[in-house]
């Protein structure tokens, strides 16, 4: 895609609000940030426009981008907006958007922004719109609008989906609009504040890992072991309204389900900001339209890169259609995480083929210590490898501890390390020798619909899924002061895990 800008219009006149809605703090970070942090991966620039001196000091302290003030003397007026981005612009494509769109996603963006001819615009609103610089000829100091401009010049028309007109329509004018789309979030008793939720979708997997369900899954062609599409969303609404802002679909083998899809568009309308699926790979033939439909990061579960060992630790035979998906999704440019469990009798001894084959890639290889489960307790005694042999193998290949956060969960259970001439990230996630309790921000979903919440829960705990979402809500909240400080694996105390195939890992 060619560079393009984003102006966020901060000038406006924010009354009923009763302050300046881009430096509203939404859980301690200004709206203007929260925006700029969800859409920045689209952008080689970011402008804020605002309309006087004294909001463009207080814009400057907030950030270290670049702030204009639209001087017009037309305060507030989104088309000097327009015409102050198209003049300070350094690159040809401008996209503009008004501070509080904050339904406005990557995935409605990119869309626009491979439409042509310019200017373009969803359905006849002005906003989201992309400019041109050279559209600046057709300025004129009458007082005209955003769309009289766009229609003036024959604009490209996109026509939205249902999922993308319901995220065109938010609008935050109030302190009610922030709290109704942001929802009220949860803390647990030990102060965790909660807002990631994992939701498993199906028992179902079409695949044998010698670690998580060594006799498979008979019958998954035409078992039903799922979560009804209306269970599912109602779980994402009650989630959402109490705050959680990522989800992350699993199973089982989510891909599997036959609503994957809506479940992913659901979650997108309802404005999950993070939607990640983790996968065996196996089963999905085209990842693009689970990116149409709003998925913004992929975790596929690979252990090795040889196909003899593949078969042998998971009993699939698809190995190659799990390479050609993780190649998809990295020619979509999506966040692309691998999940390796290290495994002591059956590919610790080719883990460098892996991390010479990950080097290559823009993408985080994250090894996953073996846990262990009550089906193999036995297996976990011969396999179980501590994830600072593989660290140590990773320093020799010239890889360091990384300085920089994890994007998708900066306060997320791995370590990383990264290296000076690689595009590829490691990732280490070490339950038993580095427990990350205190950092745990989650709560799971079985598939049978049941709270779990932690992934060593002793027990499930009952759900009121036929409710409404409020009601759901409701106990979902009340259940919370269960939540236990931390669990004691390291002791020997796994819970009532007998493998991860409800609870999704
Ligand atoms: N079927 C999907 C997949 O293969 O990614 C999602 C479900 S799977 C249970 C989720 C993750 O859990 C996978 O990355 C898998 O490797 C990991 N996992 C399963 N059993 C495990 C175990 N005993 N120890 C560590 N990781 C495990």
């Amino acid at each position: 895609m060619d560079k393009a800008t984003l102006a966020l219009l901060v000038g406006g006149r924010s009354e009923r609000m009763g302050q300046d809605k881009g430096l509203l703090p939404v859980r301690g970070k200004p709206l203007v940030l929260r925006q700029i942090s969800r859409l920045k991966p689209l952008f080689q620039n970011i402008l804020i426009i605002c309309s006087s001196l004294e909001q463009k000091k207080q814009y400057e302290k907030l950030s270290e981008y670049r702030v204009i003030c639209d001087d017009s003397g037309n305060d507030h007026a989104a088309y000097y907006g327009l015409i102050c981005a198209l003049k300070n612009s350094p690159t040809q494509k401008v996209v503009v958007l008004p501070v509080d769109a904050i339904g406005v996603d990557v995935a409605l963006l990119k869309k626009l922004l491979s439409s042509h001819p310019f200017p373009a615009a969803y359905d006849g609103t002005p906003f989201p719109s992309v400019w041109l610089k050279e559209h600046l000829h057709h300025w004129t100091a009458d007082e005209r609008s955003i769309l009289n401009l766009l229609k003036e010049l024959s604009f490209t028309e996109l026509k939205s989906t249902a999922c993308e007109d319901k995220l065109l329509k938010v609008n935050l004018n109030t302190p009610e609009d922030v709290r109704a789309y942001f929802g009220e979030p949860v803390q647990d008793a030990w102060g965790r504040q909660l807002n990631y939720l994992r939701l498993s979708i199906t028992e179902n997997c079409n695949m044998a890992c010698r670690y998580c369900l060594p006799q498979g899954f008979p019958g998954w062609e035409s078992a039903k072991a799922l979560l009804s599409f209306e269970g599912i969303s109602n779980i994402l609404q009650a989630f959402r309204s109490l705050g959680f802002e990522k989800v992350r679909f699993t199973g089982g083998e989510p891909s599997l389900h036959p609503n994957l899809l809506p479940a992913i568009t659901e979650a997108r309308s309802l404005g999950y900001e993070t939607i990640s699926l983790t996968t065996n790979g196996s089963y999905i033939r085209n990842c693009s339209s689970l990116v149409e439909a709003g998925l913004t990061h992929i975790n596929i579960s690979l252990d090795t890169i040889h196909e003899r060992t593949f078969f042998k630790i998971t009993g699939n035979k698809h190995f190659s259609k799990v390479l050609a998906l993780i190649d998809q999704a990295l020619e979509l440019k999506m966040n692309v995480r691998i999940n390796t469990v290290v495994l002591r009798t059956q590919n610790f001894h080719e883990i460098s083929d892996l991390l010479e084959w990950a080097k290559q890639r823009p993408l985080t290889l994250r090894f996953i210590e073996l846990m262990p489960t009550n089906l193999h307790q036995a297996y976990f005694k011969e396999n179980w490898v501590s994830n600072e042999e593989v660290q140590r193998m990773a320093r020799s290949l010239g890889y360091e501890p990384s300085s920089k956060l994890d994007g998708l969960e900066p306060a997320g259970p791995a370590l990383l390390y990264d290296h000076p001439q690689s595009p590829c990230r490691l990732g280490f996630i070490s339950p038993l020798s580095c427990n990350f309790c205190s950092r745990c921000n989650r709560l799971r979903v079985t598939a049978q619909g049941k709270l779990r919440l932690c992934l060593f829960s002793e027990n499930d705990l009952a759900l009121p899924l036929q409710e409404s979402p409020e009601v759901l809500a409701k106990t979902i909240r009340a259940l919370l002061v269960e939540k236990q400080e931390g669990h004691i694996l390291a002791q020997g105390h796994m819970g009532n895990v007998a493998h991860f195939r409800g609870i999704g890992g």
